[in-house]
């Protein structure tokens, strides 16, 4: 039978006496004075506060009178069921949460957790690494789309050291540019592409298609520095890297990360940067050209020259090639840099 000791409490006062609650039948209860066994309340009308683990327990008569515990191990039949509930309608809300929760946390860890992470670790990635990615992306792009520049030593020498100049009085360098090499390129026409360690790679089509619009093409050469300055180029190889851990982590497909390990500088030359980070280079360039007192629209001249030489629809993401092909759609783009 239950019986459990605690304090009575008066109706409307603060006098108080040692007490045991005991239910000789069920739902029946009776209060009894713990020295004399007088009864001093009885009957199956009462009511307790939410049931709370750790928290005194409080039975509340019809007549104002009550009945406190700390012992709460055992319970009256009524609140038995009445403590079930609340414990189920916790652990729904619970469970609601954790629904709601854990995909909500699983699409921040992707999209941010994992590029935070990753970025946070392109800082500690050796020189010696990052050297090698430029020289094994040049290698495989010479080996496949690129020929040897067709314009003369002396005007590949007079573009860079003027572009180099232009470069350190644009803006303070962290991450200098290894080495801005030309190529001739007929598959990929006028194209620029900054390579993850600071290599910019300037093809003669785009010297040639800009050859009367030379802050055109010194906006060009701006947005590479952009995506150098940013380390763009790291930071997507540490992004596609760290999820190709996680998927093999999550879905046991060891390919991909054999792909990223094995891949990295092939996919890296294929691979567009992201929407932000293209509009973050060419923000850099509209800005380094105010600095150098050009008109930010020669950014905007120069992907317009662009989309005209490849004969694509400006609105059109599909079926251009890498470096206008990227998320946004030259279009947004070229309004983005006309101010
Ligand atoms: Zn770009």
């Amino acid at each position: 039978m239950l019986r459990i000791e605690g304090v009575y409490l008066q109706p409307a006062s603060t006098a108080h006496q040692a007490a045991v609650l005991i239910e000789p039948h069920a739902g029946w209860l009776e209060v009894q004075d713990a020295v004399t066994g007088t009864v001093l309340w009885q009957g199956t009308d009462y009511h307790a506060d939410e049931l709370l683990p750790g928290l005194p327990l409080r039975l509340g008569f019809a007549d104002g009178s009550c009945f406190e515990t700390s012992n709460t191990s055992q319970l009256p039949s009524k609140l038995k069921h009445h403590a079930k509930l609340s414990q189920i309608e916790r652990s729904t809300v619970l469970a609601l949460l954790a629904i709601v929760l854990i995909p909500l946390l699983c699409l921040w860890t992707y999209f941010r957790g994992i590029p935070a992470l990753a970025y946070s670790l392109v800082p500690h990635v050796p020189a010696a690494v990052v050297a090698s990615i430029d020289e094994q992306s040049l290698f495989t792009l010479d080996k496949t789309l690129l020929e040897a520049s067709k314009l003369p030593i002396a005007e590949q020498t007079r573009l860079r050291e003027q572009w180099l100049k232009d470069f350190n009085q644009a803006g303070s360098l962290q991450v200098p540019v290894k080495a801005i090499e030309f190529r001739d390129a007929p598959e990929v026409g006028a194209n620029a592409f900054a390579l993850p360690g600071g290599t910019i790679v300037v093809t003669d089509q785009i010297v040639e298609l800009l050859k009367d619009q030379p802050d055109a093409l010194l906006a060009v050469l701006l947005h590479e520095l952009g995506h150098v300055q940013y380390q763009h180029g790291l930071k997507t190889i540490a992004q596609s890297a760290a999820n190709a851990v996680v998927l093999a982590v999550v879905l046991g497909d060891l390919g991909s990360l054999q792909e990223v390990v094995v891949g990295t500088a092939t996919t890296m030359v294929q691979a567009s940067f992201s929407r932000d980070f293209e509009l973050q280079a060419d923000t850099f360039s509209t800005q380094a050209l105010k600095q150098l007192g050009k008109s930010p629209n020669a950014f905007a001249d120069a992907l317009k020259a662009i989309v005209k030489s490849h004969d694509v629809d400006p609105n059109d993401e599909k079926g251009m090639l890498k470096y206008f092909s990227s998320h946004p759609a030259i279009a947004e783009r070229i309004k983005n840099a006309s101010n």
